[in-house]
C-alpha cells in the first residue's frame, strides 16, 4: 500500500495549468486526492496522513521530464544503469526521462525496446526510450518505425550521431510523419569537426587543437528545418550550442515549421573557457562555445524558441575521463545539477519566472505525448518539492549517479530538491525534508 502524504503550505507552480499559489496537497493511493488553497494562519493538517511535510518556503512542481538521457543500459553499465540513472533523475526532480539509443545492443528492434522498458518499470520513475532511426545507428538502413512505436518507443533518434545521408533522412521524416513519431536530432556534421568536444575557438587554438566549428551544427540545422518543412515531420534539434542555430529555429517556428529545440544546463551556464579549468569534464558534443552563444541560448529559452531543457546526462567512468583531453569520451552528467543551474542562471538572474522555467522542464510531456506533467486533483501524483533558499554541493556523498564527470563537482549550488514523488511513492527525499508538522 502506498503512503498517504500531506504537503502543507507549498507554492504550487503548474506551468501547464497556469497555477502559482500557496496550497496544501494530499496524496493518497498514488493520486492527488485534494489540492486546497492555503489560508494564511489556518491549520488544516490531515491527521490521518502517514507523512505530513511542512513545505513553507518551498516550491511544488509537477515532476519534470528530461527528453534526453543516457542510462548506458544495456551494454555500458559500468558507467550507469537503469537503477542508478533513475536515482539520479529522482534526485534532480525528474520523474520522467527519455533514454537515447547508443547502448549495446541498440533499441532498434521491438524486442530490444520491450526488454529495456520491462526492466525500466522496476525503477520507480517513468523511463521511456527512443527507438533508433537506423539499424545500429549506422546511418544506412531505416528501422521499422511502426513496429518500434508499437513496442513503446516515444521518439526516434540516432543521438550521438547525425544522419548524414539527406535522402535517407528525408525518407525517415516522411515515414516518421506517417507513423506519428517525432525525430530527435544530433546536429553535428563531422566534416566541420577537427577535435570533437571542444569549440573551434580561442581555447582550442591555445591548446593547439582544431575544434568543432559552429558550422557543423548550423549546416545540419538548416538542412533539417528544410526537411521538416517539406515532409511535415515533427523534429527536435537536440542540445543547441550555436547562436546561429537559435536564430534559424526562431525564424522556422515563426513560419509555422513544426520544429522543437533543446538546450542543456551546461550550454546555458558555461563557455569554452570551462575546458581550461575542468579539462575532460567540460568536453561534450556539441561543445561549449562562446559568451554570445550562451546568451543567445538563454534568450532562446526565454522567448520559447528553445522549448525544452534537456540534460543530455552522459555518464562515463572516472578512468575514462582521467586521460588527456583528446582521448577522453565526450559528455557529462546533468540530471542532478540541472534544477540548481536553472535556478541560478535563469531565475535568480531575473531572466524568467519559475513558471516559464518550469514550462521548459515539462514541455517534453506535450511534445512526445507522455503521461504526467500536471498537478491536478485525480492525477497520478508525480511531484517535486524544491527549497530555493538552501544550497548543496555535488560530491561523492550527494550524487546518486555512478559517474562523477561534471564540471560542477565540488561547487556550492543554490536550491535543493527536498522530495520527489512518482506515482504517489517517494522516490527521493532529502534527509532534512521531514519537519515537525
Ligand atoms: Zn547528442
Amino acid at each position: 500500500m502506498k503512503e498517504t502524504i500531506y504537503i502543507r503550505n507549498a507554492r504550487l507552480i503548474d506551468p501547464m495549468g497556469g497555477e502559482d499559489r500557496s496550497v496544501s496537497v494530499l496524496v493518497r493511493d498514488g493520486r492527488i486526492a485534494s489540492i486546497e488553497t492555503e489560508i494564511p494562519g489556518g491549520h488544516s493538517a490531515d491527521e490521518t496522513a502517514d507523512r505530513v511535510i511542512d513545505a513553507t518556503g518551498w516550491l511544488l512542481f509537477p515532476g519534470f521530464a528530461d527528453p534526453h538521457v543516457h542510462f548506458r543500459d544495456p551494454g555500458f553499465t559500468e558507467k550507469e544503469d537503469l537503477m542508478t540513472g533513475a536515482a539520479a533523475a529522482a534526485h534532480g526532480g525528474f520523474t520522467t526521462v527519455i533514454m537515447m539509443g547508443n547502448t549495446r545492443p541498440h533499441p532498434d528492434t521491438p524486442g530490444r525496446i520491450a526488454d529495456v522498458l520491462a526492466r525500466a518499470r522496476k525503477t520507480g520513475i517513468r523511463i521511456h526510450t527512443c527507438g533508433n532511426v537506423t539499424y545500429e545507428m549506422a546511418g544506412r538502413e531505416l528501422t521499422d518505425f511502426a513496429a518500434l512505436k508499437e513496442a513503446g518507443a516515444v521518439l526516434l533518434s540516432d543521438d550521438g550521431l547525425p544522419v548524414l545521408d539527406e535522402d535517407l533522412m528525408e525518407k525517415a521524416c516522411t515515414e516518421a510523419a506517417a507513423v506519428g513519431l517525432p525525430i530527435s536530432l544530433h546536429e553535428e556534421d563531422p566534416q566541420f569537426i577537427g577535435q570533437a568536444g571542444i569549440h573551434d575557438g580561442a581555447v582550442a587554438a591555445q591548446m593547439g587543437l582544431r575544434g568543432a566549428s559552429r558550422e557543423s551544427e548550423i549546416s545540419m540545422v538548416r538542412r533539417d528545418i528544410g526537411l521538416a518543412e517539406r515532409t511535415g515531420a515533427v523534429l527536435t534539434v537536440q542540445h543547441i550550442s550555436a547562436k546561429e542555430s537559435v536564430e534559424l529555429i526562431r525564424q522556422a517556428r515563426a513560419r509555422g515549421v513544426r520544429i522543437h529545440a533543446e538546450a542543456t544546463p551546461h550550454h546555458f551556464t558555461l563557455t569554452e573557457e570551462a575546458v581550461l579549468k575542468h579539462g575532460s569534464n567540460a568536453r561534450m558534443n556539441p561543445p561549449l562555445r562562446e559568451k554570445e552563444d550562451r546568451l543567445a541560448i538563454i534568450q532562446g529559452i526565454a522567448d520559447g524558441t528553445i522549448d525544452m531543457i534537456a540534460t543530455d546526462h552522459a555518464p562515463h567512468t572516472r578512468e575514462e575521463k582521467a586521460v588527456e583531453f583528446s582521448k577522453a569520451p565526450s559528455g557529462i552528467i546533468g540530471l542532478e545539477t540541472a534544477l540548481s543551474l536553472v535556478h541560478r542562471e535563469l531565475v535568480q538572474s531575473g531572466i524568467m519566472t519559475w513558471r516559464e522555467a518550469a514550462s521548459r522542464l515539462t514541455k517534453a510531456y506535450e511534445v512526445y505525448g507522455l503521461p504526467g506533467g500536471r498537478v491536478t486533483e485525480g492525477a497520478e501524483a508525480d511531484l517535486v518539492l524544491f527549497a530555493p533558499g538552501e544550497t548543496w554541493i555535488p560530491n561523492d556523498e550527494t550524487l546518486r549517479s555512478k559517474a562523477r564527470n561534471t564540471p560542477f563537482l565540488g561547487e556550492k549550488l543554490p536550491g535543493v530538491v527536498k522530495l520527489t514523488v512518482c506515482r504517489g511513492s517517494i522516490v527521493h527525499e532529502d534527509r532534512k525534508a521531514e519537519k515537525e508538522a
